[in-house]
């Protein structure tokens, strides 16, 4: 058995140990996490390191990077949480027109380097979101409906596996693994580094329309029209129905009050963007503060917090928003309801993000025109309780207009995994994961299991009617 931390200086945290309630904390404060330890790997060799001390102990592994999807990870005291926000090195590769980021790295990390060369990659709306986890899962970014997920554009992988291997996937080596990595979620090793594709963007126009909340429903009828009118995938919007926090460090002109809101980014010109926005505009807003921006001015267009909070929340795909579906949000979403949410969003998605490419990973396409996400505050139990309600509210009042097929990085909640990809790729997913990981030693936020080669090597936790090994 090895002694950890082996030939590496990892420091393994463990509960009675000082800085432990610190090294706990999500990203997401209201979640209230408790591993067996903590390891804070600074190399690809301290993680294998901490994968093969946790295969001595018999333990199963976690890793993290912010714990923005700690939410849906379950309780982790048999678990070692592999934390690797010590790791957040990158790299661009102007010529090649690639980033290469190690595990911890936020998409802040990333949008900076490769804005100094003319690039960007597909992050999302918020700049704190890890690139791993959130290409793992998919990643549905604000330039996605024009180049597809962020899943789909990684040129590679380095990940720790279950049997302590540091392997390279690509599209040649390890195959079946790159293709499980590029939409499967966590389930599948210890990522160490990716290598994202960049695109040559500089500036977008990119804005925010502001209405008060009396007026949302006829914007969101608007915009709901807008979306429904053959927009070209350079085009992307979201709706929100959206409450300041009642807070004093929030501008009092709007501290606590709700507005609807709508994120405009263009990718062409000012006079299409101006053409499109016209429908909007002619509702009168507010506020209008669309105009051309950088980049990295774009990472922090939607507000998204930027430090840690306590939120509750959740998540789903929509078909199709018709008509009725806007009444019924409206009336479930909006201020006069009393809800404690502080945001309930509607994005456009489809485009390239809804094309399943022959070369594409696990989650070749979200099979959905719009997502859905509501959040709210949870400073305390009590508040979590109330904001789950009212997120779950709002997830049922929209259930009928639900895609077949679910997001993973917008579930919130535990969700059947199956919901996450098609049958046939969930299938292709449990095998693979049966190949790099039979004992499902490494644990996601959002599981797949191994497929069942057989009863007797089947894990237990596959078979509650199995007890562990005494
Ligand atoms: C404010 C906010 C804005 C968001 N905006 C968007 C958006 O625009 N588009 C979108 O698609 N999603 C968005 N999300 C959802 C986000 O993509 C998911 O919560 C995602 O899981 C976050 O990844 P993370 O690495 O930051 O979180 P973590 O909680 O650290 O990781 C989430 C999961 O990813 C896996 N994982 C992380 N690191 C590794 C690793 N090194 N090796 C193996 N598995 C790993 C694990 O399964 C882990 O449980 C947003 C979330 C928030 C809170």
């Amino acid at each position: 058995m090895s002694t950890f931390p082996a030939a590496h200086t990892t420091p393994l945290l463990t509960p009675a140990g000082p800085g432990w309630d610190d090294a706990r904390k999500a990203w997401n404060l209201a979640v209230d996490q408790h591993p067996a330890a903590i390891a804070l790997p600074e190399s690809a060799a301290d993680v294998i390191a901490v994968v093969n001390c946790a295969a001595d102990r018999g333990w199963r592994v976690a890793a993290q990077g912010t714990g923005h999807g700690a939410a849906s990870l379950g309780p982790l005291d048999d678990t070692v949480l592999v934390n690797t926000s010590r790791m957040r090195q990158v790299s661009i590769d102007p010529v090649a027109r690639t980033g290469r980021a190690e595990a911890g790295a936020v998409w802040a990390d990333v949008v900076g380097p490769a804005a100094k060369y003319g690039l960007a990659g597909l992050a999302g709306s918020s700049a704190s979101v890890g690139v791993t986890g959130y290409t793992l899962g998919g990643g549905m970014g604000w330039l996605g409906r024009a180049y597809g997920l962020s899943a789909n554009n990684v040129e590679a992988f380095e990940v720790v596996t279950a049997d302590g291997q540091l392997r390279h996937a690509d599209p040649v080596s390890e195959p079946d693994l790159f293709w499980a990595l590029r939409g499967g979620g966590g389930s599948f090793g210890v990522v160490t580094s990716i290598e994202l594709r960049l695109f040559p963007v500089t500036e977008v126009y990119a804005g925010l329309l502001w209405w008060p909340m009396h007026r949302a429903s006829e914007v969101l009828h608007a915009w709901q029209e807008l979306t429904h009118s053959g927009l070209p995938d350079e085009f992307t919007t979201t709706f929100r129905f959206m409450r300041f926090p009642a807070l004093p460090d929030v501008p009092e002109p709007v501290r606590g009050r709700w507005f609807a809101v709508v994120d405009a980014i263009h990718l062409g010109t000012l006079a299409e963007a101006d053409a499109l926005l016209a429908p909007l505009r002619r509702l009168r807003p507010l506020t209008d503060t669309v105009r051309t921006i950088t980049m990295p001015a774009l990472s922090h267009l939607h507000m998204d917090p930027e430090h840690p909070v306590p939120g509750v929340g959740d998540g789903l795909m929509l078909a199709d928003l018709p008509a009725e579906a806007v009444s019924k949000i409206t009336g479930v979403a909006s201020a006069e309801t009393g809800s404690l949410l502080q945001v309930v969003e509607l994005r456009h998605a489809g485009g390239e993000m809804k094309r399943a490419r022959p070369g594409n990973g696990a989650l070749a396409a979200v099979d959905a025109e719009y997502g859905l996400f509501a959040v709210g505050m949870a400073p305390t139990p009590e508040a979590a309780t109330a904001v789950g309600y009212g997120a779950a509210a709002v997830m049922s009042a929209m259930a009928p207009w639900a895609a077949g097929q679910m997001y993973l990085n917008l579930a919130e909640t535990s969700r059947d995994t199956r919901s996450f990809w098609t049958p046939q790729a969930y299938e292709r997913l449990r095998r693979v994961k049966a190949a790099v990981d039979p004992a499902d030693m490494i644990r996601a936020n959002h599981p797949v299991l191994p497929a069942r080669p057989a009863l007797a090597n089947t894990p237990a936790h596959d078979h509650p009617t199995l007890q562990p090994a005494g």
